[in-house]
């Protein structure tokens, strides 16, 4: 038994079946057995691979979004880059790269990561030393902003419904016959549809999402939010655990498998639109990544390189836009507050 499975079968005897988003909670955040908090999860001897580690045209692309959004905002001479969960740093090492012979632009720049894994901090600091870490929202500069976010939500806690014989229950954790199992307790909540099907929400998410488009509406400034995930809400039991690039049981091993859920987008733009900033048409990853030009960008960096090293190449940036890869699945999503345009290649109304 892991430390963290015994943790909750101990909460669990003491307030009873622990609903999703605490289970969540607990098993990517602990302080001490958090699956985020003891590991660096990332690329092959890991447990999963995100578009920045696959390939730099990911990173780099983002860095040119980014400056065009410091134009947009009319090029202050000083803007706060804000990263939430930014993994190893590599995102922001690339964009930073790929930008830095734009030194007005770099003049301008402070890098902020919010990020709770001391380990993962660590690897962030060897790749941008000159970051500002934050544990949340509170500490951020009051400045216009320009916030990324790859990734991220997909990691945060949800709860999860189902409507069965006229009554609504709320999926949760218990221990029945020694083992941890789902179950479910009545709760007087209502969900849209009746049905066997699982309904999602996350009350963090729209928290978080909340927080961010506060922050650009009183402060100015923009944002991209990539994830998986799906453009309207709807049902379906999202919920995955993964380990070493294999799906497995949400139950297995508690702390030391990667837990994630799709992001339901609707949800998250109308907590954007709520706190008053501007959501822009959800863009495929495939059709921003093609628009930012990923074609040009991957044949100048792949033309001096040998053939095996072009193939692995090439496969990396197929990967990233194929539409039976991460190019469709993988939603991006632009926020702005109304007093700038939204840069390209979003349509501003
Ligand atoms: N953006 C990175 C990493 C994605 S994994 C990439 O694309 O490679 C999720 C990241 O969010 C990790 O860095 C994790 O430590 C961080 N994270 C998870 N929950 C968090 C929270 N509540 N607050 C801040 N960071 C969090």
């Amino acid at each position: 038994m892991t430390p963290l499975e015994s943790i909750l079968r101990m909460a669990i005897a003491s307030d009873g079946p622990m609903p999703i988003d605490r289970f969540m909670a607990m098993c990517l955040g602990h302080p001490q057995h958090g699956y985020y908090m003891t590991r660096d999860p990332f690329g092959q001897p890991g447990d999963f691979t995100t578009s920045p580690e696959i390939n730099q045209v990911f990173g780099e692309l983002i860095g040119i979004w980014i400056y065009q959004a410091w134009q947009n905002l009319g090029a202050p001479k000083k803007i706060a880059l804000i990263e939430l969960g930014p993994g190893r740093g590599t995102l922001m090492a690339d964009a930073l790269r790929a930008t830095r012979k734009l030194s007005d632009f770099h003049g301008a720049l402070d890098v902020h990561f919010v990020e709770t894994s001391p380990i993962l901090r660590a690897s962030q600091e060897r790749l941008v030393p000159s970051a500002n870490w934050h544990s949340g929202f509170d500490t951020l500069p009051q400045c216009p902003s320009i916030f990324i976010a790859n990734e991220f939500f997909d990691a945060i806690p949800i709860r999860q419904f189902v409507h069965r014989d006229g009554k609504v229950f709320e999926r949760a954790i218990d221990v029945i016959e020694e083992k941890l199992s789902l179950v479910g307790i009545v709760t007087p909540r209502t969900t849209p549809v009746e049905g066997p099907s699982v309904f999602e929400i996350s009350p963090a998410r729209t928290s978080l999402a909340k927080d961010m488009a506060h922050h650009l509406h009183k402060h100015s400034g923009c944002g991209l939010i990539i994830d998986y995930g799906h453009r309207k809400s709807s049902m379906g039991d999202t919920l995955q655990a993964m380990r070493a690039h294999t799906f497995c049981d949400i139950l297995e091993t508690p702390g030391e498998v990667d837990l994630t859920a799709h992001v339901d987008f609707e949800a998250l733009a109308h907590a954007c639109e709520s706190a008053g900033v501007r959501v822009c048409g959800l863009m495929t990853q495939r059709e921003f990544l093609l628009a930012m030009g990923v074609g040009l960008r991957s044949d100048a960096l792949s033309a001096t390189l040998d053939v095996p090293a072009k193939s692995a190449f090439l496969s990396g940036v197929s990967r990233l836009v194929d539409d039976d890869k991460m190019g469709q699945l993988f939603k991006v999503l632009g926020v702005h507050d109304t007093k700038i345009p939204m840069p390209f290649p979003f349509a501003t109304s």
